[in-house]
């Protein structure tokens, strides 16, 4: 249940309606459970104009999930085919199954001045901290215990007790990698995670090298002897 959220401030604006920047890429990793999607989504109710970046997988669609808006869902062939035309930013293989960033997508999207929101796994996060470390900000949520975690998974319902304890076990192999983050949020208050995730978007946007529509304004204000 995704609880009420404070009125948030006016986004940044973006290029149509403000000075251009160039976007960045959020990337949220968190043990699942935690509360990751329900702060993605929140995060895109406050500013839609952060899009999501939809990965491609080998794994087959579950019910519900539509081919182009969850994931691309292709085949082993296909995705070994975009690793060796380097069409794929980061990718990795998670629960015995591969999953990658298209590239170009992404790309486009920064260029112009949309943030882009990653979920994706602890490799996957290093990888682009290591290959765009301008772009990246990388944000890991903590839930607030393990009982707190396990106590989640139970009410989402979805698994039975044997997927809950190898989804407990996974947690605290991907927790091992949270101090190798930006950012972290220990997950206790949603509304209250979301406003950090909110906090963190903005001071990141006005990072120097993203404030590419400030140029001419700086080299005109320091030019000398024009009124
Ligand atoms: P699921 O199959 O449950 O949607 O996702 C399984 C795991 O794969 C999650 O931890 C998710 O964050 C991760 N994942 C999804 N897409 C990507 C991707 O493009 N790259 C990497 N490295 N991990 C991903």
């Amino acid at each position: 249940m995704t609880a009420p959220l404070p009125t948030p401030p006016a986004p940044t604006p973006g290029p149509a309606g403000g000075i251009p920047r160039r976007g960045l890429m959020l990337v949220l990793v968190a043990p699942s459970g935690a509360g990751k999607t329900s702060i993605a989504r929140a995060l895109r109710t406050w500013d839609p104009t952060m899009v999501f970046s939809v990965s491609v997988t080998t794994r087959s669609a579950r019910p519900g999930e539509v081919d182009g808006v969850d994931y691309h869902f292709i085949d082993e062939t296909a995705f070994d085919r975009m690793v060796t035309a380097g069409a794929l930013l980061e990718h990795a293989t998670v629960f015995g199954r591969k999953y990658g960033t298209p590239r170009a997508e992404v790309e486009a999207h920064l260029a112009a001045g949309r943030d882009v929101l990653f979920d994706i796994d602890w490799q996957g996060a290093k990888q682009l901290q290591k290959s765009a470390p301008r772009d990246c900000v990388s944000l890991f949520i903590l839930p607030p215990s393990r009982h707190a975690l396990e106590l989640r998974l139970r009410k989402r319902g979805q698994d039975d007790a044997a997927e809950i304890a190898n989804r407990m076990r996974l947690a605290a192999e991907e927790t091992a990698h949270w101090n190798a983050f930006d950012y972290v949020i220990l997950n206790k208050d949603f509304a209250h995670s979301v406003r950090m995730a909110q906090s963190i978007v903005e001071a990141e946007r006005l990072r120097v090298h993203r404030r590419t529509g400030l140029v001419p304004i700086a080299n005109a204000l320091q030019s000398v002897g024009e009124p």
